[in-house]
């Protein structure tokens, strides 16, 4: 027999698949490929990115492979090509242009795009959630906003997005990449030209929104305003908006009740930090990019790339400048770099980022050293006085010198919810203002607190 088609198994195998895992799931992955063709003993399908196959091939290909043994009765393989999404938009096919003479959007960054983004246990949920949204723009989670500490890929995902709607739509599709910064200084500008429509008519016409950095929009009541209109036209007209902050939009302060309703509508999802085995592949690919940038061939050594995800914990960022340094090191004195080298090199940023190897678990058990408390007692649940106010100062230290949400922080003392972390919080920034030697005692806390994890 020479005309192989396997096309029924892969049907039958949609079917059994649909009642296995959940709906939006099958949407989200099985709804994006397509069959495409069978060789022997191989099905070949069609996926719409190379994030996209790597994504199905860790996540679902054994669960595919064997429920299509089971079916046919044969070891068959999947293979995969990437075949740009067809577009729904008949326009398009009139202009007749193809995917390969799209020119990149001029907002973003080239590298920013979800191709060279890492998934780790930090980040799924988000990236996932960002992929589903550049794959249909508008139609769910709108708004999308990203939230979480510095360095941590927001602006990466956020472009991520950006770059896979201007893809996927050829081009075709308006689309801005904002800073809020940036937001409100033209919004400032067209007042003073006196053009306000040229504003609004930009802004509201668009396909996709995205603005980096909405904490920027706190205590900016005008700009709220004009936000708010922006946001309820492209609402309105179903188009995709996504934002990110860095912090959760209920702690954001001095922004209209309205608009937080309105940025916490659609999805929010949180950051994390990456565990040491995601910082890793975040810098082996880093190092891959820079080569194909540079069109070099830079190889750095798994021991050195270690050295530096075990000593940058808390900063995507970071641990970037940190390669980059040796890297610029490397070609400089065109030499291979030593760990003994490297570890030279990069003393100076290591030791500055160190105070991230501060846990929730040391600042308890400073405080509760400070106050003569059992570590267990603070964590714990009792709520008399001689407690409840150490536990107040804990948890404000936990959110001055860490990445963690109010959320985390308060899984960390008996899970309690956001809601306690954030009411301590305000507690102590009352009692700060009024009380003149509390910013002495929560400041030589603090010492102690990076004194012991700097060790
Ligand atoms: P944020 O906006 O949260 O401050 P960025 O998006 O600017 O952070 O990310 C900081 C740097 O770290 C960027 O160069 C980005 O490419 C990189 N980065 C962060 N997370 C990842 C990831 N998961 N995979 C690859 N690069 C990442
Ligand atoms: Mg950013």
């Amino acid at each position: 027999m020479d005309s192989w088609n396997y096309e029924v198994f892969w049907k039958e195998m949609l079917n059994q698949i649909k009642n296995t895992v959940s709906k939006e799931e099958f949407s989200m992955w099985f709804n994006n490929i397509s069959y495409c063709s069978s060789e022997e003993n191989t099905i070949i399908l069609s996926v719409p990115s190379n994030f996209f196959m790597d994504q199905i091939k860790q996540r679902y290909l054994p669960l595919i492979k064997e429920t299509i043994g089971e079916l046919s009765g044969n070891k068959i393989n999947i293979s995969f090509t990437v075949v740009k999404k067809d577009i729904k938009d008949e326009n398009h096919k009139q202009n007749g242009s193809s995917v390969e003479d799209i020119k990149k959007h001029s907002d973003l960054r080239e590298d920013y795009s979800f191709e060279n983004f890492v998934i780790g246990e930090n980040n799924s949920f988000a990236a996932n959630a960002a992929l589903a949204i550049s794959n249909n723009p508008g139609k769910s989670y709108n708004p999308f906003l990203i939230y979480g500490g510095v360095g941590l890929g927001k602006t990466h995902l956020l472009q991520a997005i950006g770059h896979a709607v201007h893809d996927n739509y050829a081009g075709k599709k308006k689309i801005v990449f904002v800073t809020a910064e940036s937001f409100t200084n033209e919004f400032v500008a067209s007042i003073q030209k006196n053009k306000p429509h040229s504003f609004k008519n930009k802004y509201r016409s668009l396909d996709l929104l995205l603005i980096d950095d909405i904490h920027f929009f706190q205590n900016k009541e005008g700009l709220q305003e004009e936000l708010f209109h922006t946001f309820n036209a492209l609402y309105g007209a179903k188009k995709q908006m996504a934002f990110t902050c860095d912090r959760p939009v209920s702690e954001l302060k001095n922004i209209t009740e309205r608009m937080k309703s309105r940025f916490e509508m659609g999805l929010n999802v949180e950051l994390l930090v990456p565990a040491f085995e995601t910082r890793l592949a975040i810098l082996k690919n880093k190092v891959e990019s820079l080569n194909k940038i540079k069109s070099l061939n830079l190889s750095i050594s798994d021991d050195i790339l270690e050295l530096i995800a075990q000593n940058i914990t808390s900063n995507v960022r970071d641990m970037e400048s940190a390669l980059t340094k040796l890297v610029a090191y490397a070609e400089l004195v065109n030499q291979k770099i030593t760990k003994e080298i490297a570890q030279k090199q990069l003393i100076d940023i290591f030791t500055t980022t160190k105070q991230s190897n501060i846990s929730v678990d040391i600042i308890q058990k400073k405080v509760a050293e400070y106050f003569n408390l059992s570590h267990v007692d603070l964590r714990g649940r009792k709520r008399t006085k001689a407690i409840a106010f150490p536990r107040h100062i804990a948890m404000y230290i936990a959110r001055e010198l860490t990445e963690y949400s109010t959320t985390e922080i308060g899984s960390d003392f008996g899970g309690r919810d956001h809601t306690t972390v954030m009411h301590a919080i305000q507690k102590i920034e009352g009692s700060l203002k009024s009380d003149p030697t509390m910013e002495a005692t929560i400041n030589s806390i603090i010492r102690t607190v990076k004194e012991y994890s700097s060790k």
